[in-house]
């Protein structure tokens, strides 16, 4: 079900410009847009479902686009495991924050042992570099 070669996808369509560029994007952070804080590499992202990006809707309207990685050491999964509402089948789900600003970033899943983490493309930021404004 899950795959592990996402990344070299994810780094293209970051940086489409040349192989060497995408290569070099693996190793970026992609970092909370709110305070910085680095959550998690490019490297880390995977598909699930066959498929990195994920477009879903939860039960209250809200839309989110959700990327799957395997890993997100700058984010902090907090409160109860959830069975119902899941996005992913078989898998229960924990809200997971920034663990530095504490913004919600998206959600950790598990199922049997086997855990990832859906983050909402949106509040994450591509560049390495400090925000200039
Ligand atoms: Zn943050």
């Amino acid at each position: 079900m899950l795959e592990i070669d996402a990344a070299a996808t994810i780094a293209e369509q970051v940086s489409p410009t040349s192989k060497d560029a995408a290569e070099k994007r693996r190793d970026s952070y992609l970092r909370c847009d709110r305070c910085r804080h680095p959550i998690t590499l490019v490297s880390a992202a995977i598909r699930v479902d066959g498929q990195h990006l994920h477009h879903v809707v939860n039960p209250h309207g809200f839309e989110y686009r959700i990327g799957c990685f395997r890993v997100a050491p700058g984010c902090r999964a907090e409160g109860p495991r959830v069975e119902a509402f899941s996005w992913f089948q078989g898998y229960d789900w924990q809200i997971a924050h920034c663990e530095s600003c504490a913004e919600h970033l998206g959600w950790r899943y598990e199922c049997d042992g086997d855990a990832f983490f859906g983050l909402i493309r949106d509040k994450l930021s591509d560049l390495d570099e400090p925000r200039s404004a």
